[in-house]
Order: structure tokens, then C-alpha cells, then sequence
């Protein structure tokens, strides 16, 4: 069987099923798509349109020196094709056979040549931005899948990661067509070493005849079962 290419969200389908992930990737069988995220994808639009505006220049952008930091954003030859979310930065993992790949959101750079993965998020919520929840784990594992990526393409990548978080303002103030935010600069020091031990347990799972058992903890298996039971 040829496999396709795997995006880092595939990856992490099959972190939080395995079952899924394989009648996904092996049978076709697909999650129903949910809504797609128009305003966040503006925001992403419009933070790279601000941190474009000093790439691979002197100057570090203001939103970063506010913070002390000296980085700037990087130019790499091949950052376009890493952005773009149907190249991305890709990877053929020899020791599985498997294509992975992930678009990244930035790349930033310092003096030292140490580049740091960025990505860009947006919410609207009344209490200040943090990664604390347990459902932002997944925003971990994201950065540091590109770090991992990153690295097989000898891009020296440092631990550290970014998250710049644009949280949505719900305030008294009249809307006139403008929503405004306050964004917060995250740092994350990333862990990468779960990637190939995962990778291989991708593989195993690929090789499987039959799917793997549902995730206890999920409550659609179940449903579809007692449905089905009924005619
Ligand atoms: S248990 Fe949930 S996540 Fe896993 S295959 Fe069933 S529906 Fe998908």
C-alpha cells in the first residue's frame, strides 16, 4: 500500500487515536470536517504581514523589542515553501518510510544564527493567554514537531520556542468594524524526543490488517455502536 504524506495533524490524530487515524489514513474514513476558522486564519494573515515587513533585515520588529528580545524574522531561501500549508517542511523519515511534513507559521532568528519556531494563535477570552490547559498540549506537540522537522533539514533550531497570542478584546466600545486585541508573546521550551518513537508506532499501526481499539475516553465510537445496534 502507498501511504500519503503526513501532516503534523495526522500525527497528532493518531496521539489521541490510533483508531481514528487509521481508518483515516488506511481506509479513508474520515472525521466529519468541522467549521473552518476564518477569523483566526486573519489573524495569522495579518501578524505575518506585520513580522514580513523585517524579514531578513537589521531592524528588530517593535512588537519584540518591546519585549527585549533581539530577534528578527528569518529569510531563509526556503521559508515560502515551509509556509505554505500544502508543502510545508517535509521530511522523508528513512527508518519508516513515512512522509511527514508541517507548515510552519515564522521562523525567527538571532546574532548566533539559533532560529526559533513561531506560530501564531487568536482566541477571544476574558482571562489573560496562557498554555496551561491540558487540551493545549497539542500546541506543544505542534512547535516541537517543526523543531524535529526543522532539524532534519539542518536548520539550527533552538529549544525554545514562541507563540505570539492575539486575544480578542470584549469590551464596552462600539464595534465599527474593528476588533481589537491584546497579543502576548509566549515563550515554550520544546522537547522534541517524542517524535520518532512515534513515528514508528505510526508505522506499526499502518501495518495493522484491522484498526485498533476505540479510545476509551471517546464518546462517538460508542454512540456509533448503540446506534448501529438498533438498525
Ligand atoms: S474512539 Fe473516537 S476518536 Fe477513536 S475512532 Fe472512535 S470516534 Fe474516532
Amino acid at each position: 500500500m502507498t501511504l500519503p504524506a503526513l501532516s503534523r495533524s495526522k500525527i497528532d490524530l493518531f496521539l489521541n487515536c490510533p483508531r481514528c487515524f487509521w481508518l483515516d489514513v488506511r481506509a479513508k474514513i474520515r472525521q466529519p470536517p468541522g467549521f473552518p476558522f476564518n477569523l483566526n486564519n486573519a489573524v495569522d494573515h495579518l501578524l505575518k504581514n506585520e513580522f514580513d515587513r523585517y524579514r531578513g533585515g537589521t531592524t528588530v520588529p517593535p512588537r519584540l523589542q518591546r519585549e527585549g528580545l533581539a530577534l528578527i524574522p528569518a529569510a531563509h531561501r526556503e521559508l515560502p515553501k515551509w509556509r505554505h500549508n500544502f508543502t510545508g517542511v517535509r521530511v522523508e523519515h528513512a527508518p519508516t518510510g513515512l512522509t511527514v511534513y508541517g507548515a510552519i507559521d515564522d521562523l525567527w532568528t538571532d546574532a548566533r544564527g539559533n532560529h526559533y519556531v513561531v506560530d501564531y494563535k487568536a482566541t477571544a477570552k476574558k482571562d489573560e493567554v496562557t498554555l496551561d490547559a491540558e487540551w493545549q498540549d497539542a500546541y506543544k506537540r505542534q512547535v516541537e514537531f517543526y523543531q524535529w522537522l526543522l532539524r532534519q533539514h539542518r536548520v539550527k533550531v533552538a529549544d525554545r520556542a514562541w507563540f505570539v497570542y492575539a486575544n480578542g478584546v470584549k469590551d464596552e466600545a462600539p464595534f465599527d468594524d474593528v476588533l481589537r486585541f491584546r497579543t502576548k508573546l509566549i515563550p515554550y521550551d520544546g522537547d522534541a524526543s517524542w517524535v520518532e518513537p512515534t513515528l514508528r508506532e505510526v508505522a506499526d499501526c499502518l501495518a495493522m490488517k484491522q484498526p485498533p481499539a476505540p479510545a476509551p475516553e471517546c464518546v462517538f465510537c460508542d454512540y456509533v455502536a448503540r446506534a448501529s445496534a438498533i438498525g
